[in-house]
């Protein structure tokens, strides 16, 4: 029996983005495969059509695969017989192109696996949310962080009322990297994600302050009633923000806040969440993703580790795949994401409808979420911290 059930095979995984030099996308062709339900077979690789093809042979993928635009390969792919053509396409490019990429696809009937942030404005992610509900496709997207194990139990944790009410949350996602202005070398990932006509409306809150503020909404499913944030600019020169703090409101009177940072001197990539309820407190660090703690008042600390004990929730030790002791981390949480997404593409595959508000993976109402908090941010921040709406019809539990 194949792993992919009644499909009977392995998937064929597209990969838009990824060229040499590139980062997340090697990530992506990593996570997907490493369960051996899928298998990239095409891509389209760059911007630059020589350089996608030069770049097939770094992935082993067939030249006459390897296409010079997203365009082209769809209407190459497309003609393709099902089980030969891609089952799904891994979208790993700038932030401004996913959702032109996103929309081409879904249309297609293709099922698509987006890095985030979802698309470059709010409007488009609810039109992205329409057409993957008009069109069926499977869409998924990475936020990676919810593929923890330990991130899973904390989620379980507080589903399972062992925090009691959650009160307080603090989340982070600290960096050092743009300290300088390596935009002004050229320095490729550095260069995007500073410029306001490829990353959108906020720099670092965009680019990683969404992580945060997901995982916030993840592992403690509350939902969000209003936010005060103020971004700055620290670098002299720099066209968006580079570090920002936001106050969250939640619906029943939980407060929140999410603080970003690319200027913080020796930090790499520090994103931790700590929660408060009125039984007991969770702390988390993903540069420490094998511990979770656990606090009680008159009670010593708990560290929970993936060790399988009677403690571990079924969610968490379904994402673990080694035993406890044996670090697991970034690829492998990332590949959890894909295990989720790959179940919903076997379904759709047997013609069993997918829904975007139950999904175990991150989907497009996650995403919307993340473009909603983003564009509030900014008006927030812009307002002189005033205090606006963060509720969102599209916004799930
Ligand atoms: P990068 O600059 O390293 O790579 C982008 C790649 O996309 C390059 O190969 C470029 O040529 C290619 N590209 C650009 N336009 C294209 C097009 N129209 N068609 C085909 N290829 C095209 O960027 P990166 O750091 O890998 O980030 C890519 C995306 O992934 C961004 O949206 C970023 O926010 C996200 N990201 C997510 C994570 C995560 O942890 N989930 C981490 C890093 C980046």
């Amino acid at each position: 029996m194949s792993l992919n059930g009644s499909l009977g095979r392995t998937l064929n995984m597209g990969l838009i983005g990824g060229g040499q030099g590139s980062f997340i996308g090697k990530v992506h062709s990593v996570a997907a495969c490493l369960d051996n339900r899928a298998a990239l077979v095409a891509g389209a690789f760059s911007s630059d059509p020589a350089r996608s093809k030069a770049s097939a042979s770094d992935y082993g993928v067939d030249a006459s695969r390897a296409y010079g635009s997203y365009l082209e390969m769809i209407e190459a792919e497309l003609k393709l017989p099902l089980g030969k053509r891609v089952d799904f396409v891994s979208i790993a490019t700038p932030n401004h192109t996913h959702f032109p990429i996103a929309k081409a696809f879904c249309e297609s009937g293709i099922n698509v696996v987006c890095d985030k942030p979802m698309t470059f404005t709010l409007a488009e992610a609810e039109e992205l949310r329409e057409i993957v509900a008009r069109t069926g496709v499977v869409f998924a997207l990475t936020h990676n962080y919810t593929g923890y194990p330990l991130v899973r139990q904390a989620r379980q944790m507080v589903l399972d009322g062992l925090l009691g009410e959650i009160q307080a949350v603090r989340s982070f996602y600290i960096q050092g990297w743009l300290r300088t202005r390596l935009e002004e070398g050229g320095q490729k990932q550095a260069d995007w994600r500073t410029d306001p006509k490829k990353s959108g409306a906020a720099g670092c809150f965009g680019d990683i302050a969404t992580h945060a503020y997901n995982l916030v909404r993840y592992i403690t499913r509350l939902k969000p009633s209003e936010v005060s944030c103020s971004l700055k600019t620290f670098e002299p020169g720099r066209k968006l923000d580079d570090y920002g703090t936001a106050i969250l409101k939640f619906e029943g009177g939980a407060l929140g806040t999410v603080t970003a940072s690319q200027i913080s001197h020796g930090r790499e990539n520090d994103l931790w969440i700590e929660v408060d309820g009125t039984l007991g407190a969770l702390e988390w660090h993903q540069e420490e993703p094998n511990k979770l703690l656990f606090r009680r008042n008159g009670q010593p600390h708990a560290i929970y580790t993936r060790s399988g004990g009677s403690y571990i929730t079924p969610p968490s030790a379904a994402a673990s795949r080694l035993p406890a002791g044996h670090p697991e981390a970034f690829f492998e949480a990332f590949a959890n994401v894909y295990v989720d997404a790959f179940d919903a593409i076997v379904k759709r595959a047997a013609g069993v409808p997918v829904s975007d508000q139950d999904s175990a993976y991150p989907n497009v109402a996650d995403g919307v979420d993340g473009m909603h908090f983003i564009e509030q941010c900014v008006g927030s921040s812009q307002k002189g911290g005033a205090w606006v709406n963060l509720s969102h019809s599209a916004c799930r539990s």
